[in-house]
């Protein structure tokens, strides 16, 4: 056998096959090696057809255009030529087969078509047909058994290139598939762990085009068209994804939640958003689809909403929920005719105390026993609401009588502090001021009727009353009350206040027992102002303090005056509860006397049964702090306030002031005049003085004196009067012998 032809075994068996149908034997190789030198001869004439072939076949040639460059595809050429020197000289290598798979490999990647494989192939085989039939180094008698020898080696080496061709196409092609079923299957791992189920429906065939494995595989979603596991979505809401379906088909994207109960009985939320895809045509050809679950999203939207909505310490409403319910509840009614809407307001009244004295933790407890009260009188339909601290807010929506249901409401409110509230030992009790609106005869607008109802809510505190209707006039007096609390500050720096002294006798002729200080105020707008038209305001605007002070400092100032006129007379100052109970009332006391030198003796402090009954041991020791300063303390008005004269006992009172309308009455009522004697036998007998106030005539003057009263005040006796009058008019009443 030829060196040059290869042992079957080392050959593949495609190889050995293609030798052996081709009879690539030691034969052809005896007459290939005798004439392979002509056979390579005319190296020029090949070069020039091979050219002329490339340069005919377009897209050889551009797909040979990285060989641009002239040189290049010259080298090529040469390559060409040097192949075919080759296949003639190195046919039975083993690389040889080897390096024919390579260019068919690489004739596959540069997309040149097998035809033009073949064409080249042609052209070889006319060059070396031109040269066997026409060198005269060939004997006649080889022409056609070489010729036949070059057809079955051009055949064989095409054959190879070819194959090599192939098989990269096939390798290819494999790898290709390979890696598309390795990207479906990652696509199915992660759309089948996602909680998605993503379709497309074609419109037009009516099926699915893709539906995407998911956890609900099992479920047969594919059996349902055009909405996948629309039957586990609750009967009542299929007529809503339908319709949002057709919305789509529409050309619309759209998407709807629903409730959906599950095969294995698990009630959760799914959200379906359909996209439409619209052809060039404008027809929705298809609908692609996302089903989610936002079971979680939605408990916690729901659970925001009822945070938002909720006051968290006692359950009920807040104020967000109270107003969207009182703006669909006015929007109702104003479609509805001869519908009311009630909308009341609590403030509870005592609750600062209780939280101040017993603490937060039992002021919340309260606040949730009150709001559970308040939910048990009320009907579903109504909704009440806490607005922060110890403010309440009630909403009856659409009612037919509102000033009668509304009344029955607020007194099962009030009802609802009949009884005390129990808190461990403490027995509670409470009140609120309500104030209530109704629509639409109060106002069309909600700002309007809350503005009303906290007016009238207001007017009920003020006036201790159970409840408050809105009435015309409450809104100017509460806007007058409030510019006057703004200019109460301004007044004080303006010198607008004045007091004026009225002079207190003594019933035994025996001269002047002292002057009270009573204040006004000289409004430059509204002329002179009665206390009890601007004490309440400046108590609620914190400004009583600073009036306390300048009342304290002017009366002082006042008593000297008088003293180095040779009046010595005590100065009674009345003092707010409010004022009484600060924790610097002493203090302030202290440092007044001491600013004016003015000896405690001087002074007298009025103050109320009611101020002394709220906090007896913390008034108790200020009494006697008072007292060993030399100040001397009244009871103001006294009968009018829930003490009885054992209690005022424990107390070191100088002076009971018998309030003016038991005095007034006496000439009249028996039952007065009886009050009064009793009060001042059993004063006496406690060791007090007892004065009369307010009498304004004789006859009141002289039953007091044969009574046995101590002192008399009133118009009888003198108005209150300026500091220089009082001077004149302590002269006169010597001139006339009665001090
Ligand atoms: P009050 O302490 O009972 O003062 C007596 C009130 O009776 C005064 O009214 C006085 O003008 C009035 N009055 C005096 N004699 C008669 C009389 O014969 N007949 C009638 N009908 N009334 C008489 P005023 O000045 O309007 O004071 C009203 C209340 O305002 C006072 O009642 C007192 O509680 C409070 N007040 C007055 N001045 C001050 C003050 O400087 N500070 C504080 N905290 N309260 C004051
Ligand atoms: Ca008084
Ligand atoms: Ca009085």
């Amino acid at each position: 056998m030829n060196k040059r032809l290869h042992s079957v075994n080392d050959l593949e068996p495609s190889q050995a096959v293609l030798n052996s149908f081709l009879e690539v034997n030691s034969g052809l190789a005896f007459y290939i090696e005798r004439y392979a030198d002509i056979l390579t001869n005319n190296k020029t004439e090949l070069e020039y057809s091979i050219r002329s072939f490339l340069k005919s076949v377009i897209p050889i040639y551009d797909s040979l255009k990285h060989y641009a460059d002239e040189d290049r595809a010259e080298s090529l050429l040469r390559a060409q030529v040097q192949h075919l020197d080759n296949m003639l000289r190195q046919f039975g290598q083993a690389n040889y087969f080897t390096q024919l798979k390579h260019i068919g490999q690489t004739h596959y990647q540069l997309r040149i078509d097998p035809a033009w494989v073949i064409g080249a192939y042609r052209v070889y085989q006319k060059h070396f047909l031109n040269i066997i039939y026409h060198s005269n180094q060939i004997t006649d008698q080889d022409r056609p058994l070489l010729c036949d020898a070059v057809n079955r080696l051009l055949f064989r080496d095409m054959a190879i290139i070819l194959e090599g061709y192939w098989q990269t196409g096939e390798n290819t092609h494999q790898q290709q598939q390979q890696k598309l079923t390795e990207l479906q299957s990652q696509l199915c791992n992660l759309l089948s762990n996602l909680p998605q189920t993503i379709w497309s429906y074609d419109v037009v065939d009516q099926k699915y085009i893709y539906l995407s494995p998911s956890k609900n595989d099992s479920l047969h979603a594919g059996e349902e068209i055009p909405i996948p596991f629309l039957s586990w979505t609750d009967k009542n809401e299929h007529q809503n994804v339908l319709n949002c379906w057709q919305q789509s088909l529409k050309g619309e994207t759209t998407s709807i939640e629903s409730a959906t109960e599950t095969p294995d009985g698990q009630r959760r939320w799914y959200k379906r958003t359909f996209y439409p895809f619209v052809d060039k045509h404008g027809q929705v050809i298809r609908i692609d689809g996302v089903m989610e679950d936002v079971t979680e999203s939605r408990q916690t939207h729901n659970r925001l909403l009822f945070m938002a909505s909720t006051d968290t310490l006692t359950g009920l409403a807040n104020r967000n929920l109270w107003y969207d319910r009182a703006k669909q509840a006015l929007a109702i009614a104003a479609r509805e005719q001869g519908r009311e809407v009630a909308l009341m307001l609590l403030d509870l009244n005592h609750f600062k105390y209780i939280n101040d004295t017993l603490g937060h933790q039992v002021g919340d407890v309260v606040l949730r026993m009150v709001a559970q009260r308040f939910k048990e009188v009320l009907r579903t339909s109504d909704t009440v609401a806490r607005f922060g601290g110890d403010e309440f807010a009630i909403l009856l929506p659409s009612i037919d009588d509102g000033v009668t249901i509304a009344t029955r409401v607020a007194e099962k409110i009030q009802d609802c502090f009949q009884q005390p509230l129990q808190y461990g030992s403490h027995e509670l009790f409470l009140g609120a001021a309500i104030g209530i609106t109704l629509y639409p005869q109060d106002g069309q607008d909600l700002s309007v009727l809350m503005r009303r109802a906290d007016i009238a809510m207001y007017t009920s505190k003020r006036k201790r009353l159970p409840f408050q209707f809105h009435k015309p006039g409450l809104e100017e007096e509460y806007d007058r009350k409030l510019r006057l609390s703004s200019q109460i500050k301004n007044a004080i720096q303006e010198n607008e206040f004045q007091l004026l002294y009225q002079p207190r006798v003594r019933l035994d002729g025996q001269g002047i027992a002292g002057v009270e200080a009573l204040i006004r105020w000289q409004h430059p707008q509204l002329g002179i102002l009665h206390p009890s038209q601007f004490i309440p305001q400046a108590e609620q605007s914190g400004l009583m303090a600073e009036l306390s002070e300048w009342i304290l400092t002017t009366a002082l100032a006042q008593a000297n005056n008088w003293q180095t006129q040779g009046l010595h007379m005590p100065v009674s100052i009345n003092v707010s509860a409010r004022s009484f109970q600060s924790v610097n009332f002493v203090d302030s006391i202290k440092q007044a006397l001491g600013n004016h030198h003015t000896n405690g003796h001087q002074l007298e402090l009025e103050i109320t049964e009611n101020t002394l009954m709220n906090h007896s041991d913390r008034c108790l020791s200020i009494l006697k702090q008072l007292v060993e300063m030399g100040v001397s303390i009244s009871i103001d008005d006294f009968g009018t306030g829930f003490s009885s004269l054992s209690h005022l006992k424990q107390f070191p009172l100088e002076l009971l002031k018998i309030d003016n309308s038991f005095i007034n009455n006496m000439q009249h009522c028996t039952r007065d005049t009886a009050v009064v004697s009793s009060v001042i036998e059993l004063g006496h007998k406690l060791g007090f003085q007892v004065a009369a106030e307010g009498v304004e005539q004789l006859d009141t003057f002289n039953s007091l004196k044969q009574m046995g009263c101590d002192q008399a005040q009133g118009y009888h006796i003198g108005r209150p009067m300026a500091g220089n009058e009082l001077v004149q008019w302590a002269t006169q009443q010597r001139a006339v012998g009665n001090a």
